[in-house]
């Protein structure tokens, strides 16, 4: 089954707004093992969507439309799908009727002349129910193409796709494949490093394929295998996860759409610890991801934003003598204070980081980037130097990921331990 995706909307074709709906339809067609094979994007142009329509229908047996179904009057996809079918455009009784009760529950909605062009849609088409909005998405067939039209608004259509475009599809879907993806999420080496350290394993002759894609600062690592059965897609998989797995080691932070911080609250909770954070060039973030975690009252004591050299002496009792003979960024004063922001909060793990984000502030010993991290335990402290790249925002950004993997790998070798 060949399949295409349209998007519609000026403000996709301007950069305005990223075209999440191609990505959300592919992928869940992918999860039905459907492919698409084309995807276009026009503007709110009535002859360029005319001509998407027709070439999209010519080359492929469906069509999915997202955009341009509003009430303004430079939405104009259902306008534009009448005159490419060869329909009139009629008012639809049931699409009005729809509108009209939306409208009570919207009750800023005033329904005017304006609103009606919501209801007006290609004759001799099906609706296509929209729970949650006023416009009504619909469906024809033309030149042995199923084509769907969906409203814009991405949780509008994510909604309208399951519940009616693919229950539609995958009755009339014929030689279906089995697509099997696993996703792993990978922190630390670089892309070239990762793809020599994978090098063999996948076979894209046999049915499987594997893509790295980098999401600053990590990386997802997928695998697809696509088969005839579950058995086969799973015969194919499973050793290849593990290769995967075995190579890349301790850099696989999680499967799946679990994150880093996700990974690491699991950690702290199974290992029974607590923490305590001291920051200075992060301002925060670590804390700020930390307490994003539901449930991370059971094992985050408090953080500390101590960012002047008084707020590191009289907070975490950093001595005075030290921030003035190493200089706050140094890793002296990073274990003095994750040493000192443990003792004050009376927790098992003190973690701190300090460091040059930068662009200024930089000299030739500690250039912008020097970041030191550093891990108080009740088995020992460890602190490190790190050079990071980027602007100010990456820097901090890595800082704060480096930090909490540092916690993760941490708790990783604890658990490994005490297994
Ligand atoms: P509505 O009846 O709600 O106006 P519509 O079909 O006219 O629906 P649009 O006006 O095209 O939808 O877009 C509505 C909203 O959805 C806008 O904020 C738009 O930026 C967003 N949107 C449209 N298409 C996409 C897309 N492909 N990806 C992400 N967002 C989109
Ligand atoms: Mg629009």
């Amino acid at each position: 089954m060949r399949i295409a995706t349209l998007s519609v909307g000026d403000e996709l074709i301007c950069g305005q707004v990223t075209d999440t709906n191609a990505g959300t339809i592919a992928a869940a067609l992918l999860n039905q093992g459907l492919r698409v094979q084309r995807h276009a994007v026009v503007g709110d142009n009535e002859h360029d969507i005319i001509g998407a329509l027709l070439e999209l229908a010519r080359a492929s047996d469906v069509v999915i439309v997202t955009g341009g179904l509003g009430p303004t009057a430079d939405d104009v996809t259902a306008r534009a799908a009448a005159r490419a079918t060869g329909r009139r455009l009629v008012l639809n009784e049931q699409a009005k009727a729809h509108l009209l009760e939306m409208s009570g529950h919207f009750t800023s909605l005033i329904v005017n002349p304006q609103n009606d062009k919501q209801a007006m849609i290609p004759a001799k088409t099906t609706l296509i129910p929209n729970p949650t909005g006023t416009a009504c998405g619909f469906q024809l067939m033309h030149s042995g193409s199923y084509m769907f039209f969906l409203p814009g608004v991405p949780s509008e259509m994510t909604r309208m796709l399951h519940n009616s475009v693919l229950p539609f599809l995958a009755e009339r879907v014929t030689g279906k494949r089995v697509i099997r993806t696993v996703q792993l999420n990978v922190f630390g080496p670089g892309e070239p490093e990762v793809d020599e350290i994978l090098a063999g394993i996948v076979r894209p002759e046999q049915g499987l394929q594997m893509g790295i894609c980098v999401t600053f600062p990590w990386m997802r690592i997928t695998l697809r295998a696509e088969a005839d059965s579950d058995d086969q897609a799973a015969a194919l998989m499973l050793p290849a996860v593990r290769q995967v797995r075995e190579r890349l080691n301790e850099y696989v932070f999680s499967e799946g759409e679990t994150t880093i911080d996700e990974t690491v609250a699991e950690l702290f909770v199974q290992q029974g610890l607590t923490l305590a954070l001291a920051e200075s060039c992060t301002g925060g973030m670590i804390a700020q991801r930390v307490t994003s975690i539901s449930g991370s009252s059971r094992y985050f004591l408090e953080g500390v934003v101590t960012y002047s050299n008084a707020a590191k002496n009289r907070r975490l009792g950093v001595d005075a003598a030290l921030l003035a003979e190493k200089g706050a960024v140094s890793g002296e004063v990073a274990s003095a204070m994750a040493k000192g922001v443990r003792d004050a909060a009376g927790s098992a793990l003190g973690l701190a980081v300090t460091g040059i984000a930068g662009p200024e502030g930089g000299t030739e010993e500690k250039p912008v980037g020097t970041v030191f991290i550093s891990l108080a335990a009740p088995d020992g402290c460890w602190t490190k130097r790190f050079q990071f790249n980027g602007s100010r925002g990456e820097i901090r950004t890595m800082t704060a990921w480096m930090a909490i993997d540092w916690l993760r790998r941490y708790l990783l070798k604890k658990s490994v331990a005490d297994g």
